[in-house]
């Protein structure tokens, strides 16, 4: 899949590609190898077959060989309007016209129903990295009043959202509830003490257990949001809370098939590859930052019509088991359900003179005797439809398989044993 697909959007992409080849030796050589001629290029399948990937350690590479910025600039560094400087670290200048994703955040905050005058509470790093300065541009750019809380400090954070009585909290889900415990552990009582409605979730995975249970406890809505810290702003919930839907300004995004390189299809997940769109001081084409996304099927009942995606997890961890991408993060995410259950572990193999492949969800219990038939049902049924594929479920005592096999980032939670595989997936 691949989003905005319109033709307008498409001269836009080429337009980039162009400016990116006239102006920056990086795009000049590496073009110039993959006899990328943009001219040439007249639709979507030329624009995948030629261009090449552009990986995030080929980006810190590059930019440690020729410090600081590598040989991506397009301009000379007096026309740079701004500093990033992203996780790696990265060196990311912006021009002046480039909006560092505030203009796209800004219409995602109008879609949670955040009004003008709001008080909001800005809870992500403001140190170094530019996560929390952009939010907080982007509330005052929506009209808002913002705290610029940071990290850390929770006694001081809770009084300050509450002096200020904050509605809005925007950061980590994992903060916010560390902000409740300390609310509690403070006598206060959250949903009487503390003025949160709307809760902007980013940064971090939104599980189903926490988003209800800080729902619960404040009286909050929580919408889940997720940017990439190079690429900037990529998708955000609607008031349905079913996926996130693509921001449509900045970005020309694909999801693709990890090992094929072919788009994904609505219902599998696939690879974020993604294009900023115009004219930029360093830009990023077909940009693999190495995360993997579920594209999900049918339309919104909002109405609007940009495709909903769901964050899996890190892309090295993804495997093809008959026909099918799967990613440990979304078993771990079905079997959360389940509390007798510890550990876990996916194991594929082929007999000798068998003509298909066996997956085995080895699941790790105190007492594997008394784990009932009806249990392993369950669970079977659970994670087939978390992941379209039946395993067999086979319980095994805890200490079998490793903690850290059912753990993110997952390494070794795919044990391949099919001849000619590896051991275990390993990270690219
Ligand atoms: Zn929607």
């Amino acid at each position: 899949m691949v989003w905005p697909d319109s033709p307008a959007e498409f001269s836009r992409l080429l337009a980039t590609l162009r400016w990116a080849a006239e102006h920056s030796p990086y795009y000049q050589r590496t073009f110039a190898s993959a006899d990328v001629h943009v001219d040439d290029i007249r639709d979507y399948e030329a624009f995948r077959q030629r261009v090449p990937i552009l990986r995030k350690g080929e980006l810190v590479a590059n930019q440690r060989l020729h410090p600081p910025f590598g040989e991506f600039l397009t301009v000379p560094r007096d026309r740079f309007g701004s500093l990033h400087t992203s996780p790696g670290p990265i060196f990311l200048p912006r021009l002046p016209e480039e909006n560092q994703g505030i203009e796209t955040l800004r219409q995602a905050i109008h879609t949670m129903g955040i009004r003008p005058g709001e008080v909001v509470h800005v809870t992500l790093s403001y140190h170094i990295m530019p996560g929390g300065l952009r939010l907080h541009r982007a509330f005052e750019a929506a009209g808002c009043l913002v705290i610029n809380g940071g990290t850390g400090s929770s006694r001081l954070q809770v009084e300050l959202a509450r002096a200020w009585q904050a509605t809005v909290y925007a950061g980590t889900p994992s903060f916010l509830a560390h902000l409740l415990d300390t609310a509690r552990s403070m006598n206060l009582d959250p949903r009487r003490d503390l003025f949160y409605r709307v809760g902007f979730s980013t940064a971090e995975k939104l599980t189903p257990q926490l988003r209800h249970e800080l729902e619960s406890a404040l009286g909050i809505e929580l919408f889940d949001h997720c940017g990439e810290a190079q690429i900037g702003p990529l998708a955000g919930e609607c008031r349905v809370h079913e996926g996130m839907h693509l921001h449509a300004r900045d970005l020309f995004c694909e999801f693709l098939d990890p090992a094929a390189h072919q788009p994904a299809e609505p219902g599998q997940v696939g690879e974020l590859v993604a294009t900023q769109l115009g004219r930029r001081a360093l830009p990023l084409i077909r940009y693999a930052p190495g995360d993997a996304f579920e594209i999900l099927p049918g339309a919104c009942p909002c109405g609007h019509p940009a495709p909903r995606v769901r964050f899996v997890g890190q892309v090295g961890a993804i495997r093809k088991i008959k026909g099918v991408l799967v990613h440990p993060q979304q078993v771990h995410e079905a079997l959360r359900q389940f509390p007798e259950v510890r550990r876990f572990e996916i194991v594929i193999d082929q007999a000798p003179g068998e003509r298909y492949e066996r997956v085995r969800l080895r699941l790790g219990t105190a007492s594997p005797e008394a784990a009932s038939a009806r249990l392993a049902a369950a669970i079977a049924t659970a994670v087939q439809s978390a992941v379209l594929l039946k395993m067999e479920i086979e319980f095994v005592h805890e200490g079998e398989i490793p903690e850290e096999a059912g753990l993110p980032p997952y390494v070794t939670t795919i044990r391949d044993l099919r001849p000619g595989k590896s051991v275990s997936a390993q990270r690219e």
